[in-house]
C-alpha cells in the first residue's frame, strides 16, 4: 500500500475542534487507500508555555533570572506537548472507526544524537511501524519534535522541529509525499501583504525554497527543506483550514516550465557596515570576520572594494539587531591591534530585496533587468550579491515595498508560466 505522511502544526491541532478537522482530512486519505503516518506538533502556544515553566523552575531566590538547568529535563518537559496531541488525535480517529495509535519518539524509535534541545535525527528504523501496519494499524500518529538519545533519554529537535520529524519519516518509510498542513495555504511569489498580485505557486524547487528564506522560513523549518532535498522527499504545503491545493516543493526536474524568476523575497531589518581603509593584505578578511563570528554576528552580504595604495574598504550586511555587537567586536579587535581602519560607517536604514529562480541559470540579462527596473524607479542600490539562482540588493528601507511591487510586475510573477 502507498504511504503518505501528513503533518499538522500547532494551529492545526490548537483545540479539539481543530483536531477533529484534522481527523476528517486523515480519514479521507485512509479511504483513498493510503497507510498514513501523521506527525503532530503541540497545541499552538503550548511549547512556549512549557519552556516558560522550565525557566521559572530554574529561577533562584530572586525569581527573576532563569538559572542553569539540565537540558535533559528541559526535553522531558517540552516533549510533553506533542505527547498530548498525538494521544488526543488517536482517540478522535478511533472514535471515527479508524485503527489508529499514538507513537512517542522513543517508541518508534526516532534515534537522535544526545544534543538535548537541538538533537539531530540519526535513524528511524521502520520495523515497529511496519509490523503494526501489517497487523491492522491504519494510521500511526507520531509525536513530532522528539526522539531518543543513545542512552535512552528523551530528546527534542529544536524549535519548529516537527517539520523535520515529518520529512524524516517520509524518507525512512518511503512515503509518496509529505503533506505539511499549516495556517497558510502555500508558498507565494511574494509576501501578499506587500502586493495583492502575489500568486500562490503550484510548484517550487527545493533550491528556490531555500533561497526564498524570508517567504518560506515562517512556513517550513529550513532544516526540513534541506532534509527533503537530500532525500528527494516531495513536500506539499497546504492549509488545514480549507480544501484548496497547496504548493508542491519538489526537485527541479518535476517542474516543466517555470518563469525565469519564481519569487521576490525581502527582509526589512538589515544594516550595512563599512570599514573604511583597511590594509589590503592576505588574512585581512579572516582578521575582520573572526571577531564578528565569535560575537555571533550573522553576516550576510560581503563586498570588498577595489584597492588603492594598498588600502581597501570592506562592506558587509547583518541584521540591525546585531549592529551594536558588531561594532563592539570590531572596535575591540582594532584596540587589540588585530587590524586597523580609518572609520566605521553604519547604515541601519536598509532592506534586502532578492529575486530567485532556477530559470536564471539558462537566461541572460536577469540581473540587468532588475537593475534597470530599480533605476527607472530612482532607487539607489547600495550592495549587490548574486548566486546561481538569486540576485540580492540592499536599498533604503523606505523603498522596500516599492521595489518588491515593481520587480513583481517587471518579471510578470502574477502570471503562470
Ligand atoms: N512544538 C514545537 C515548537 O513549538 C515543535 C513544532 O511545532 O514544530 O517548536
Ligand atoms: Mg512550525
Amino acid at each position: 500500500m502507498p504511504r503518505l505522511v501528513m503533518k499538522f502544526g500547532g494551529t492545526s491541532v490548537a483545540d479539539l475542534e481543530r483536531i477533529r478537522a484534522a481527523a476528517v482530512k486523515i480519514k479521507r486519505e485512509v479511504d483513498r487507500g493510503y497507510q498514513v503516518i501523521v506527525v503532530v506538533s503541540a497545541m499552538s502556544g503550548e511549547t512556549n508555555r512549557l519552556v516558560g515553566l522550565v525557566d521559572q523552575a530554574s529561577m533562584g531566590a530572586d525569581a527573576k533570572t532563569p538559572g542553569f538547568f539540565d537540558a535533559r529535563e528541559y526535553d522531558a518537559v517540552v516533549a510533553s506537548g506533542e505527547l498530548v496531541t498525538s494521544g488526543l488525535l488517536a482517540v478522535v480517529l478511533q472514535e471515527m472507526g479508524i485503527q489508529a495509535r499514538s507513537w512517542q519518539g522513543w517508541q518508534v524509535p526516532v534515534n537522535t544524537t544526545d544534543d538535548h534541545g537541538a538533537a539531530r535525527i540519526e535513524s528511524i528504523p521502520s520495523d515497529n511501524l511496519d509490523a503494526k501496519f501489517a497487523e491492522d494499524m491504519e494510521v500511526a500518529v507520531i509525536a513530532g519534535f522528539q526522539g531518543v538519545a543513545p542512552d535512552g533519554r528523551v530528546t527534542t529537535l529544536g524549535r519548529g522541529g516537527s517539520d523535520t520529524t515529518a520529512v524524516a519519516f517520509a524518507a525512512a518509510l518511503n512515503a509518496e509525499r509529505c503533506d505539511i498542513y499549516t495556517d497558510v495555504d502555500g508558498i507565494y511569489t511574494t509576501d501578499p501583504r506587500i502586493t495583492a498580485k502575489a500568486r500562490k505557486l503550484e510548484r517550487i524547487a527545493f533550491e528556490e525554497m531555500l533561497e526564498l528564506a524570508s517567504l518560506g522560513a515562517k512556513v517550513l523549518q529550513t532544516r526540513s527543506v534541506e532534509l527533503a532535498m537530500r532525500n528527494r522527499v516531495r513536500l506539499q504545503v497546504l492549509s488545514s483550514f480549507n480544501d484548496e491545493p497547496g504548493t508542491l516543493v519538489c526537485a527541479e526536474e518535476e517542474i516543466m516550465e517555470s518563469n525565469v524568476v519564481t519569487g521576490v523575497a525581502c527582509s526589512r531589518d538589515e544594516a550595512k557596515m563599512t570599514l573604511i581603509s583597511v590594509a589590503d593584505r592576505p588574512g585581512i578578511a579572516a582578521a575582520i570576520f573572526t571577531p564578528l563570528a565569535d560575537a555571533g554576528v550573522i553576516v550576510d552580504m560581503i563586498v570588498q572594494n577595489i584597492s588603492e595604495d594598498g588600502r581597501t574598504d570592506m562592506t558587509f550586511s547583518c541584521p540591525v539587531a546585531d549592529v551594536p555587537r558588531a561594532e563592539k567586536a570590531l572596535e575591540d579587535a582594532k584596540a587589540r591591534g588585530e587590524f586597523n581602519y580609518r572609520e566605521l560607517d553604519k547604515d541601519t536604514d536598509v532592506a534586502k530585496v532578492s529575486i530567485v529562480g532556477i530559470g536564471m541559470r539558462s537566461h541572460a540579462g536577469v540581473a540587468q533587468k532588475m537593475f534597470k527596473n530599480l533605476a527607472d524607479d530612482g532607487v539607489n542600490i547600495k550592495v549587490i550579491t548574486t548566486s546561481e539562482i538569486k540576485v540580492s540588493v540592499l536599498v533604503d528601507r523606505k523603498y522596500m515595498e516599492l521595489t518588491v511591487q515593481s520587480l513583481h510586475d517587471a518579471f510578470e510573477l502574477e502570471r503562470t508560466a
